[in-house]
């Protein structure tokens, strides 16, 4: 039979999610059997007996505007997008998607836009904007941030809580001091050099794209530098291309349209890269959860699976690619100040089954002791414990991890989520160190 001829040519594939339309989540929705497992792992509803739960926030209300012309029930902006219920369920009901979607929905069509709480979510949501201006004037955005009568207009008329201090923005920026290091091309000098010491091939190909996120950019440099080093001390050459927000911050506050804007710049940048050979990799495990498993879910933009496909968390790259258990099982930490550490497991790194893999990693190593401190939520979900009316729910979660803080000994707590960082850092007043800073410390003179 020719080629003309193949009965391959007759063949028409039919469109699941036909081009520009949300995909369809009924059969995500049909596949839920009413365990209840999701419900019984969700943070929020364990707190507060006013929130109905996962199972009604996902499967049952899709269920229910299916048969009638119902609107998205307002509890949906209590669910924190921890996605915790993601992972427990037996299932596989994709249960934070239709939350997402859910929230978007209410907030198109239910939420004032003239009202306080629009847009005191808008601004939460679509920090990487405050904090680049922040970021101009470092030290007079934050004094101003912390002033006590604008703390108390803003928790009282804009419902932006006073509790918590405002994190520091740190006087030059990881992007400005990636520039000062030389950019891409210092980074390529440094990383050959490390492969020729190190007795490997000086031309390998060795090169990652690195997605730090606004938190490591605007207010925890040090977390984008121990980044840079750890890689080039492996051999790696960096790339940090343009990118925007990863989003998480928007999807949690309904603001779909706005993630997608950020979506569309990260995976023509990142995905050009990826292109050219590049691995993707991020320090934050929200934005790695991002790029890997919300932007597929919710969006359609060219090259969004290469892109997921070829996005990593940092230590789990060099998990994977190299003998990153052996170099630390061989490594002493002198620092005296990192001996003893107690590890929060992020709920999105929980989601990416990352949650063992740091105090797997530093079980070897000299001169620290990292305790894990449990499996519960932190409570703070990026921007939900900064909302006034959310604040005593996310200090509730947190509890138990406060708890469990305490009984280890030592005051440096260690987390890969900056926000959860910021909730052990209120909760207990311990230090907090991200496990790449300990990797720089163990491995890079
Ligand atoms: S995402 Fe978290 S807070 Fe929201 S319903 Fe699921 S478990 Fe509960
Ligand atoms: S865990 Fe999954 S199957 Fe069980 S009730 Fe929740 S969504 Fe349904």
């Amino acid at each position: 039979m020719s080629d003309a001829e193949s009965p391959n040519d007759e063949f028409e594939p039919i469109e699941v999610f036909p081009e520009n339309e949300t995909p369809d989540l009924r059969p995500g929705a049909d596949d839920c059997y009413k365990c209840s497992t999701c419900d019984t792992n969700c943070p929020v509803a364990e707190v507060d007996d006013d929130f109905p739960g996962p199972k009604f926030q996902g499967p049952e209300q899709w269920r229910l505007k299916r048969k009638e012309d119902t609107s998205v029930d307002d509890s949906i902006s209590k669910c924190s997008n921890c996605m915790r219920c993601d992972s427990a369920c037996p299932s596989d009901v994709p249960l934070s998607q239709m939350h997402n979607t859910a929230r978007a929905e209410y907030v198109e069509e239910e939420l004032s836009k003239t009202s306080l709480t629009y847009w005191r979510n808008r601004i939460l949501a679509n920090y990487r904007t405050s904090a680049f201006f922040a970021s101009k004037v470092p030290r007079i955005a934050n004094a101003a941030m912390n002033f006590g009568p604008a703390r108390w207009a803003m928790d009282r008329v804009f419902g932006i809580t006073s509790e918590r201090e405002f994190p520091a923005f740190a006087t030059e920026t990881f992007r400005e001091w990636w520039e000062r290091e030389g950019g891409a091309d210092g980074s390529r000098e440094r990383a050959r050099a490390a492969r020729e010491r190190r007795g490997e091939d000086a031309d390998a190909e060795k090169k990652v794209a690195y997605f730090h996120g606004c938190y490591a950019n605007y207010n925890t440099p040090e977390v984008g530098k121990a980044m840079v080093r750890v890689f080039e001390h492996f051999g790696y050459e960096l790339v940090v291309p343009e990118q925007r927000c990863s989003g998480t911050p928007m999807f949690a506050n309904g603001m779909l349209d706005d993630a997608e804007r950020h979506a569309e710049v990260n995976v023509s940048s990142m995905g050009d890269l990826i292109e050219q050979g590049y691995d993707a990799i991020a320090s934050c495990t929200s934005c790695s959860m991002a790029l890997r498993q919300e932007y597929p879910e919710l969006f359609d933009i060219e090259g969004i699976d290469e892109l997921a496909e070829n996005t990593w968390e940092a230590l789990e790259y060099l998990r994977v690619q190299e003998d990153l258990s052996g170099e630390l099982s061989a490594a002493t930490v002198e620092d005296e100040n990192l001996a003893q550490l107690a590890y929060h497991a992020p709920c999105h790194a929980r989601n990416q089954g990352l949650d063992g893999q740091a105090l797997e990693l530093f079980a070897d190593l000299a001169g620290v002791d990292a305790a894990d401190v449990g499996d519960s939520c932190s409570g703070i979900s990026g921007t939900y414990g900064w909302k006034s009316e959310k604040y005593d729910t996310s200090m509730k979660i947190g509890e138990e991890m406060f708890d469990h803080m305490e009984d280890v000994e030592g005051e440096v707590g260690m987390t890969e989520c900056p926000t959860c960082a910021m909730q052990m850092e209120h909760g207990t007043g311990y230090e907090i160190r991200h496990p790449l800073e300990i990797v720089e410390s163990a491995l890079v003179s």
